[in-house]
């Protein structure tokens, strides 16, 4: 099948992260989880319905959605509460973390998980399951519930099920669809049946495995839905609706739905098997890891934890990122948790950073060509260095996705991306 090109920015990578192909392992209990409420700068935080010195279960609520843009929060192990304070996220915004120390035995881990008939189930049965377990949006932190419930006022849209990647380095999508694709397409069949989709299409990348690709047409074709699979050119970051939509022809994004398969996981463990969203599959890799691995996690689980388990560092790492190395923000220290929306973690080594002084800029106009939205980023820089934030708006920086590919592509090592999400923040306070 032809595979659809990205029409315009985006950094070319030849090459992909060593991986390590095989079953996803299962990362070691957390001893303590520390449970982030919020999952990102605009979520409402969940109430806290536990307290201090209390026994919970294996999958117990924490803290229950405060209505729209919440979500419930689940325990992920048993045990105790010790703490419920405020802190600072790794994404730079305070939320409330519940710390549970390991106690007790597990109520869901070792067990034959349960199996029910979800086809028998209406829309509101499974859009009550799904809030009540607290799955959210792995690629954005939102309770999946609303954003499906929503559509489905809007019919006529096309769900796009997207292995995807921000960056070289991420796989884990892909490697859903190759292990668990069963579970993905049968998720798929209950996202359709709560937002009623014109169409739905799987997005590859073209390089995709044939051994992938094939079983996943199968389970495609004997399902009852209209799937169809397409392959798209590798050019990083890959992700981006606009450029998604672009590829496809299809003039407005926003009559897409992108959903990637990790949230189909967790949506299928939610309404076949009665599961919270108490884990989240994480990449451990970059140059400065002995063994890249993706891990299951227990969200709550440093993730020094999981580096540790991943043999530990192979060398000293210039720096740590969650999340990638295009929009990706550095891990504040090695007891960061990982949250529902934690997708990698990469300990990078001075040769992956390219790290070095910041240079003048050459004009050379490389940011321009990486970057998706047809900006013109050194413009942007200029406006803001000469203090007219007002005309780098009207230039198009509320446009600009910080998707980083003009940093990472920009030979005079310029932070773009940081200068333009500094400045947008500023907007938002003034
Ligand atoms: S970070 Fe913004 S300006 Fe830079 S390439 Fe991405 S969209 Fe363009
Ligand atoms: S890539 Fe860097 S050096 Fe080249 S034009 Fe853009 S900002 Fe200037």
């Amino acid at each position: 099948m032809r595979a659809r090109g990205f029409k315009r920015g985006g950094v070319p990578v030849d090459h992909r992260a060593p991986f390590k192909t095989g079953p996803i392992e299962n990362a070691f209990l957390p001893m303590n989880a520390i449970v982030q409420l919020r999952e990102h700068r605009c979520a409402v935080e969940p109430i806290p319905v536990v307290s201090v010195g209390q026994e919970v279960r294996e999958g117990q609520l924490l803290a229950r959605s405060a209505g729209k843009a919440s979500s419930n929060v689940h325990s992920p192990i048993p045990g105790i509460v010790r703490r419920i304070e405020t802190t600072r996220t790794s994404g730079g915004f305070d939320s409330k973390a519940i710390l549970v120390s390991l106690e007790g035995s597990f109520s869901m881990l070792g067990k034959r998980p349960e199996r029910y008939l979800w086809k028998s189930l209406n829309k509101a049965d499974i859009s009550h399951i799904v809030q009540d377990k607290g799955i959210v949006r792995v690629s954005s932190g939102e309770p999946l519930y609303e954003i499906l419930s929503e559509r489905s006022d809007a019919p006529g849209f096309v769900m796009v099920v997207s292995a995807l990647e921000m960056d070289p380095y991420r796989r884990t999508e892909e490697e859903l669809l190759a292990l668990r694709a069963e579970d993905v397409v049968d998720g798929c069949a209950i996202a359709a049946r709560m937002a009623l989709p014109a169409r739905i299409m799987f997005a590859v990348d073209e390089r995709i495995e044939p051994a992938t690709l094939e079983p996943l047409r199968e389970l495609a074709a004997r399902s009852e839905l209209d799937i169809a699979i397409q392959p798209f050119r590798r050019r990083f970051p890959q992700d981006l609706p606009g450029q998604i939509a672009e590829a496809m022809d299809i003039a407005d994004p926003g009559t897409l739905f992108i959903i990637e398969p990790s949230t189909l996981v967790a949506l299928h463990e939610a309404v076949v098997s009665n599961k919270p969203h108490i884990e989240q599959y994480v990449y451990v890799g970059g140059g400065s890891i002995k063994r890249p691995a993706i891990l299951k996690a227990r969200i709550g689980a440093p993730i020094g934890d999981l580096i540790e388990e991943c043999g530990g560092f192979s060398g000293h790492p210039e720096t740590i990122v969650i999340g990638g190395p295009f929009r990706g923000r550095a891990a504040a220290d090695l007891d960061a948790p990982v949250t529902r929306t934690t997708r990698a973690v990469l300990a990078l080594s001075p040769e992956e950073t390219k790290s070095a002084p910041e240079r003048p800029c050459v004009r050379c106009g490389d940011c321009v060509d990486a970057c998706p939205e047809g900006l013109s980023p050194y413009r942007l820089l200029k406006l803001l260095r000469s203090g007219r934030p007002d005309d780098a708006l009207a230039a198009g920086l509320g446009r600009c996705s910080s998707c980083g590919s003009c940093s990472y592509a920009c030979r005079s090592r310029i932070p773009l991306v940081r200068y333009f999400d500094e400045a947008r923040q500023n907007e938002v306070r003034r």
